[in-house]
């Protein structure tokens, strides 16, 4: 009987052992797990929506153009362990580019020769941000053990759960020896989530948003990330490349979306572009800046009929939200039409680099992915003051001459306050530029020769979300002229 006895030990400790392990088996690769609820993995907050019919709907795969009529009141991450798109080609790539795979964002950094903003280093912005918020670090979040994401095809490449890395997009169908891959960066998390894209540089001279793009891609670490962050830096490569707002037609390709691909060059690049990345996407944060020698305080342009773009505003904490359903033929309409939440967001002046406008810009998205319960930024309080919804209206002058302006973005003026002065440089006669109402500098020419006419000022006022969404303020991104003409004084 002795050599029963270690036989027996050995079985009850195995079933002991084996009682030890948790109950739920671990899924076979390729099955979502997401349906039952992740442990550890709260929803975010509900944000409430205003009561219009919501003719939107969920976003699309690139198998379903035209999306089913649902709605989507809040931001609780909807697409959490959600099945990835048709993989069109699973195949590894051979991209050069697309070679530089799985290094975390750490290792991509110091690949950058100069930091501007490290991660986690941002101080108080001005403006609308409340400074105080930005100082009070939260702890940092502890890893739940969460079921490993899908691997994610994209860009005929796969990226794998919990990597960072860069993608090249070949827009350019023409004579393949000059055409060039546009890098798209990608960051997919360990965990399923959210896939919340930014885009920047449509226009090719408006470069803050570029670097908005570096700081949010470069600043996660992909094994802390539930879902993806897809972020293309410089869309408008051709545009960028000449220091231009133009294709190098000169057709602006913020009017050509969703594109086509059978149509004028830029409607096929913008086809390319909506094709290739955009439907993969379950939100867009598609950033721009003034235009023609004018800057804006960082604010949105959203259409606020509809919920699904309410929400998304809102979620991007406090600032600045301004109604506009978006240009016929803009990204940003394009996307919403197919059901993908999408916002502008408007930052500072072209030809150059605003730390407060970035700053300000970064901030924001990361309380998106924040509240999209994707990641947890060490210097962001999870819930900060609400977006602001504004009606807005332009001053214009009156007569012509050398601007000289005496307020600031950003700038809180009563009725009356001298906003500017216009002199005459010949005739040496001159006016003052005063405003006519109560209101908050939410974009202003720079100092320059104007003609009588100019857009000067854009003078913004709170109001209600449904007011705000009664007042058209406007596309965001006018070549020439802000529109609004009604509105203007
Ligand atoms: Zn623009």
């Amino acid at each position: 009987m002795r050599p029963y006895i270690p036989l027996v030990l050995v079985m009850l400790f195995l079933q002991c052992a084996q009682a030890a392990q948790p109950s739920a088996t671990i899924p076979p690769a390729g099955q979502s797990v997401a349906e039952e609820g992740l442990p550890g993995h709260s929803p975010a907050p509900e944000i409430a929506v205003p009561a219009t019919v919501d003719t939107e709907a969920a976003p699309a795969s690139p198998s379903q153009p035209q999306a089913a009529e649902t709605p989507t009141p809040s931001l609780a991450a909807p697409a959490a362990g959600e099945s990835p798109p048709p993989d069109t080609n699973s195949s590894p790539t051979t991209n050069a580019l697309a070679s530089v795979t799985a290094k975390p964002p750490a290792e991509l950094a110091s690949q950058q020769p100069i930091a501007l903003h490290p991660p986690g280093h941002f101080g108080g912005a001005p403006g609308l941000r409340d400074p105080a918020s930005l100082l009070q670090p939260e702890p940092p979040a502890v890893p739940a053990p969460l079921a490993p994401a899908m691997p994610l095809n994209l860009l005929q490449s796969q990226v794998a759960p919990g990597t960072a890395t860069r993608l090249a997009w070949s827009p350019e169908d023409s004579f393949s020896g000059i055409a060039s891959a546009t890098p798209v960066l990608v960051v997919h998390g360990a965990k399923p989530g959210p896939r919340v894209c930014l885009a920047a540089a449509i226009h090719g001279d408006e470069v803050n948003g570029i670097e908005v793009v570096r700081h949010i891609l470069y600043g996660i670490d992909p094994n802390l990330l539930s879902g993806s962050v897809i972020g293309v830096p410089i869309v408008n490569m051709q545009g960028f490349r000449r220091g231009s707002r133009y294709l190098s037609d000169r057709r602006d390709l913020n009017r050509y979306f969703p594109g086509h691909a059978k149509g004028s060059a830029a409607a096929r690049l913008a086809a390319s572009f909506f094709n290739e990345i955009v439907v993969h996407c379950n939100y867009l944060v598609d950033i721009h800046t003034g235009s023609l020698a004018r800057t804006n305080l960082p604010q949105l342009r959203a259409d606020l009929t509809k919920p699904s773009a309410v929400a998304l505003a809102k979620s991007l904490g406090n600032i600045a939200v301004l109604h506009n359903k978006g240009a016929k033929g803009s990204l940003r309409r394009a996307a919403l039409d197919r059901g993908i939440p999408a916002v502008t967001l408007e930052a500072g002046e072209p030809n150059t680099f605003q730390e407060s406008a970035i700053t300000q810009s970064v901030t924001s998205i990361e309380h998106l992915l924040n509240l999209l319960s994707m990641y947890t930024f060490s210097d962001l309080k999870p819930r900060r003051a609400d977006a602001g919804f504004y009606r807005a209206q332009w001053v214009r002058a009156t007569g012509g001459g050398m601007l000289f302006s005496r307020v600031n973005l950003g700038q809180e003026v009563k009725a009356g306050d001298l906003l500017g002065a216009v002199t005459d440089p010949i005739t040496n006669q001159g006016f003052k530029v005063v405003a006519p109402r109560d209101g908050l500098i939410i974009g202003m020419a720079l100092n320059q020769v104007i003609q009588p006419g100019f857009a000067i000022y854009h003078l913004g006022f709170p109001v209600s979300i449904q007011e705000a969404a009664s007042s058209d303020a406007g596309p965001e991104d006018f070549g020439a002229e802000p529109a609004g003409e009604g509105e203007a004084y």
